[in-house]
């Protein structure tokens, strides 16, 4: 068994729409990691700017049509450049404006995305008391899920377009033995660090679904096996 984890960050908003909207065209869900402020201009690095991001109203619409909107911070900041107790709070903040802005939101149902895949064993482990699981930077392929799993490693490409890189490490992952793999992508087309074409991810959803490999959510996958 094959299973494909893509996992879009930073929540802009013309890039949501059209990954949700390719997604559903191949009976999938997405799985949209976004930044609690987002829509309130964070995060100001110089290569967020100009891109709008959407906001709760979107989210609630989209995870309303079935797709995950998960935590990608309070304003995206590398958790690694911060002393423990501040990353701490920033996660906090994060996840209780989830709580009071998204619909249903769980945290101890969701997993959170770190900004820039960078975390640290100290925030891992606290983290783990939080929500149900988390994804950071690491190796593309895993074993098959395991029931208590937490921590999920991904890769990613960028700032150029990924789309080869994408197809190939998909590809790699296909030829090899049963695991998950779990690729971080960001925008579509022009927007955002590391974009890939609509053209070339509706392509590779189509060749995914053609082939039976599940193509899921980080949430979907554990519930999976958690069934
Ligand atoms: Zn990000």
């Amino acid at each position: 068994m094959h299973i494909v984890t893509l996992s879009f960050d930073d929540g802009f908003e013309r890039s949501s729409l059209r990954t949700a909207e390719i997604f559903e065209r191949h009976g999938l869900i997405a799985e949209l990691n976004v930044v609690a402020t987002g829509h309130r201009g964070e995060p100001d690095e110089t290569w967020h700017t100009g891109w709008p991001k959407g906001d709760f109203g979107l989210w609630n619409e989209l995870q309303a049509r079935g797709h995950r909107v998960m935590p990608h911070g309070y304003r995206h900041a590398n958790k690694v450049e911060l002393p423990l107790a501040d990353a701490q709070r920033l996660i906090e903040r994060c996840l209780d404006v989830f709580a009071a802005e998204l619909e249903g939101f769980e945290p101890s149902e969701a997993s959170f995305a770190f900004p820039y895949n960078r975390s640290t064993p100290a925030l891992e482990a606290w983290l783990g008391s939080q929500v149900r699981a988390f994804r950071t930077g690491g190796d593309a392929v895993m074993r098959l899920p395991h029931i208590g799993q937490q921590r999920v490693t991904c890769v990613s490409f960028g700032p150029a377009r990924c789309d080869d890189h994408m197809v190939r490490t998909v590809d790699a992952f296909l030829a090899g033995p049963p695991g998950w793999l779990c690729y971080n992508l960001h925008g579509l087309d022009e927007e955002g660090w590391g974009p890939v074409g609509s053209d070339t991810l509706d392509r590779l959803l189509e060749r995914l679904v053609g082939r039976g490999v599940q193509v899921l959510p980080i949430t979907d996958v554990l519930d999976s096996i958690a069934a």
